[in-house]
């Protein structure tokens, strides 16, 4: 999953940076609300976090003005403790969800989860489900009627990926453009080794290989 940090504390920025990171997230930070603005809008983002009070255009301002245009990415903002104003007109602009500073690191990554189950139409899965498996995204691994499968960091990236977009056609270059943040090369070769990784530890029938369209995890029937 990619996602967009809007943050100008650039010590609040570093210490999400890497705990993003940790937890298996394609982090792009911005610090400034005229450059969010555009990139918001143009990068594929699964979801967008964004302070409020902002350099450039204010976070409230940023978040009107991608709605007014059409973004329909969950958005976070991240307000001050005790502004119940702020939350309100978050909010009413078009917030998914706030958290107030100071937060505990485990709350934002329990709310980003729960955003981005909501957004994918699986609200009903305190963990994710598909194809017989069951995410455990605190520990990054999947389990098969209760047999723990272990996985690589890169492995459970892609796995979180194909379980909230089961069923779907998923091409090589949006899976990389949601995988990988803006600066990492991306390698369809790369992908193609992790596919094949991944048939081996869950069973090949679970990943399906359209040729030249890309490939489909948890077909029905599954
Ligand atoms: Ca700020």
């Amino acid at each position: 999953m990619r996602l967009l940090l809007v943050e100008d504390h650039v010590p609040l920025a570093d210490e999400l940076l890497a705990s993003l990171g940790r937890q298996g997230y394609a982090v792009d930070w911005l610090a400034d609300g005229r450059d969010a603005l555009h990139q918001g809008a143009s990068e594929p983002y699964d979801l967008i976090i964004l302070d409020l009070g902002l350099p450039g255009i204010p976070g409230l301002e940023l978040l009107q003005r991608w709605r007014s245009g059409g973004l329909a990415t969950p958005v976070l903002i991240l307000t001050a403790r005790g502004s119940w104003a702020e939350r309100i007109e978050g909010l009413k602009a078009g917030a998914d969800d706030y958290l107030c500073k100071p937060f505990h690191p485990e709350e934002l990554q329990l709310r980003i989860q729960a955003l981005l189950r909501r957004a994918h139409g699986l609200a009903n899965q305190p963990q994710l489900q598909a194809a017989g498996l069951q995410l455990d995204e605190e520990r990054q691994c999947v389990s098969r009627a209760g047999v723990a499968i272990e996985l690589t960091g890169a492995e459970f990236r892609l796995l979180r990926y194909f379980m909230l977009h089961a069923g779907r056609l998923l091409s090589k270059s949006h899976l990389a453009e949601h995988l990988y943040d803006g600066e990492t090369a991306r390698d369809s070769n790369v992908l193609e080794v992790l596919v094949n990784r991944l048939r081996r530890k869950l069973g090949a029938e679970v990943i399906e290989t359209r040729r030249g369209q890309g490939y489909r995890f948890g077909a029905p029937g599954l």
